[in-house]
């Protein structure tokens, strides 16, 4: 049987299709002769190492320009995951190749990001934590290479010219004047170029592919520009700088990565990618085996954006807390929202990786949240809406302890106790004057079980000079406390929760919703800006059951009856901020 195709790999695994990709590299022993000298370099560097012990090498290439968002989740379960699985190594590698916007900030974190998600970048006794900003020496020395061997050279067209003798998708582009300039010219001007001699813009090095390509990508692309700027890492050591398209590749190649894996905007590119690795093959810089791109579809995740650029203008012109504002999708973000890193890998592994762009609903992924934190949170009770309910036949000086369940699938996780006296908070919602249909809970005459503890006859009211309610009274029947032999002895449909107001513990919570009003922010508005939900965010006073008195940042509960929440980083000792990660079900309207 002949080997398969990618594009029947494609067909037969659409959500694991570069699974078959490496599955077929490895039985073809495409890698059994790739040498790795343990650190990234040339042909020369690596021609005398020992065969690479890393099966497949992957890489998460971010620029550090801004904070990762959950689009970037996908990239990394997908690279470092590949890695994990197929006994590889998956490199961290900042591609810091552009001067301009990139800072240590976004470096440092990105990096508890990916250790955040549960990978290392560790392989062997190999750190692997790379900048693409070491490479700049080898990357001039291979644009040299080039312009020696015919294949790039220094145009002098303006940019607007450039642009024009481009073409177009339906006409082809035409020569640069410039194009046919002999080796030695190419050389001294790209001496100059970077010896600083020429302002931004006034050349630009190119590609000598075709200018009537029908891949626009071929038609000479700039491989290197003029940019006086000083650069994060190295400084005003460099006065040009590399173009993404040509930097990309030769990173991969260096680092001996097998598969390169990208989102599908790049897909037009990988015949440029394997011109110039091929190029540079010939002109004995690098040597086969050669790394291959693959494109998978980035997420689209509704109700939010996806974008770096868009982030930092929200958190610039304040929209936002901050980076790590619990509504933004950045990853600082999702996790002081408690988003976890299960609930992310969930979320990932049920989307797939295909090569079919969609847009994902935004309830994916917290369905996927509420699914983790199902089973790893423990539940504890908190009123969100407090009213007062007196229990009249309870006396002033008594109370006794109550026993709740920690987690109610899992018993091995034992019981706590809360109090209950004669005065507790209850939920406004669970007290109407005039029952509606199919309302089972607090109504003058109706019965319910206060959960854990007795069951209630509720006698009466109090309401302020507006008509809102303050206080609920009513009566408990001795005999019916939950877990003693009474406790069946009266059948009651509502059951409410409750806290002691002796006890209980008030804290801020800050209830999240949608932080766009529509699912594609942008689409049918000018901007997307005019789609943001200004009602994202509430906060709200709340009492808390006595055993979260010492909550500390990080944790996570159920709040019975009402969703998971999380401990804000701003909690102190007096003032317990608390944020909701997801209700319990799905109520966006
Ligand atoms: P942005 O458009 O948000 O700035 P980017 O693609 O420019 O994103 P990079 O820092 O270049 O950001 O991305 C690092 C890696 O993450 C790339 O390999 C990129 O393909 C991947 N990535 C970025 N956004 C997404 C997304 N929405 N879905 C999947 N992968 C993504
Ligand atoms: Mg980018």
């Amino acid at each position: 049987m002949a080997p398969m195709s990618d594009r029947d790999i494609k067909e037969v695994l659409p959500s694991n299709f570069i699974r078959g990709i490496i599955d077929r590299n490895l039985n073809e022993n495409l890698y059994q002769n790739k040498r790795w000298s343990g650190s990234p370099g040339t042909a020369s560097h690596h021609a005398d190492a020992a065969i690479d012990r890393a099966k497949i090498r992957t890489r998460f290439p971010p620029e550090p320009n801004g904070y990762l968002h959950i689009g970037h989740a996908k990239s990394i379960f997908l690279n470092f995951g590949l890695a994990r699985d197929y006994e590889g190594a998956c490199h961290l590698r900042f591609d810091d190749t552009n001067p301009e916007k990139e800072d240590e900030e976004y470096v440092l974190s990105i990096v508890d990001n990916v250790k955040w998600l549960g990978f290392s970048w560790k392989f062997k006794n190999e750190e692997n934590l790379y900048y693409a900003s070491n490479y700049f020496t080898f990357m001039y020395e291979a644009a040299l290479s080039l312009i020696k061997s015919g294949d790039a050279y220094v145009d002098q067209q303006t940019a607007e010219e450039i642009r024009e003798n481009r073409g177009t998708l339906t006409s082809e582009g035409k020569n640069s004047p410039f194009r046919d300039r002999s080796v030695e010219e190419n050389l001294s001007l790209f001496e100059a170029m970077k010896a600083g001699h020429h302002p931004d813009g006034a050349m630009v090095l190119r590609a000598k592919i075709d200018m009537a390509s029908p891949n626009i990508n071929l038609r000479d692309p700039a491989i290197y520009r003029i940019k006086h700027a000083e650069h994060h890492r190295t400084g005003k050591e460099w006065c040009i700088y590399p173009m993404y398209t040509f930097a990309h590749p030769i990173e991969d190649a260096l680092e001996g990565i097998t598969h390169s894996i990208c989102t599908l905007e790049f897909e037009d590119q990988r015949p440029f990618y394997d011109w110039l690795l091929l190029k540079l093959e010939v002109n004995q810089l690098l040597a086969a085996p050669l790394p291959k791109q693959y494109e998978f579809a980035r997420l689209n995740l509704t109700y939010v954006v996806l974008s770096k650029r868009r982030l930092i203008e929200l958190v610039e012109n304040r929209y936002v807390s901050g980076w790590d504002d619990p509504r933004m999708p950045t990853l600082v973000g999702a996790k002081r929202r408690g988003y976890t890193p299960e609930g992310l890998k969930l979320f990932t592994d049920r989307i797939g990786v295909s090569k079919a762009d969609s847009w994902i609903d935004y309830v994916t992924l917290e369905d996927s949240m509420r699914e983790v934190l199902n089973s790893s949170c423990d539940r504890r009770v908190a009123v969100l809406d407090p009213i007062k309910l007196v229990i009249s036949n309870y006396p002033v000086e008594q109370e006794e302890e109550c026993f709740a369940p920690n987690h109610p699938q899992d018993e091995s996780r034992g019981k706590r106790t809360i109090k209950l006296t004669r005065e507790l908070w209850i939920e406004r919602q669970d007290f109407m004057i005039e029952p509606e249909k199919k309302y089972f809970r607090l109504y003058p005459g109706n019965q319910v079980r206060l959960r854990y503890g007795y069951v209630v006859n509720c006698t009466g009211y109090e309401s302020d000079e507006q008509g809102n309610v303050t206080t609920v009274f009513c009566e408990y029947l001795p005999d019916t406390k939950s877990g003693t032999a009474g406790a069946d002895s009266v059948k009651v449909k509502g059951n409410i929760h409750w806290v002691s107001s002796k006890y209980a513990v008030p804290a801020q919570v800050n209830l999240y919703d949608r932080l766009f009003k529509v699912e594609q922010p942008g689409l049918k508005s000018a901007s997307y800006l005019d789609d943001i939900n200004d009602k994202s965010l509430t906060t709200i006073t709340v009492q808390l059951e006595e055993n979260l008195a010492g909550i500390k940042p990080m944790d996570q509960f159920q709040f019975e009856r009402h969703g998971y929440f999380i401990c804000d980083q701003e909690t102190s000792t007096d003032n317990i901020v608390i944020n909701r990660t997801v209700t319990l079900r799905d109520n966006w309207k």
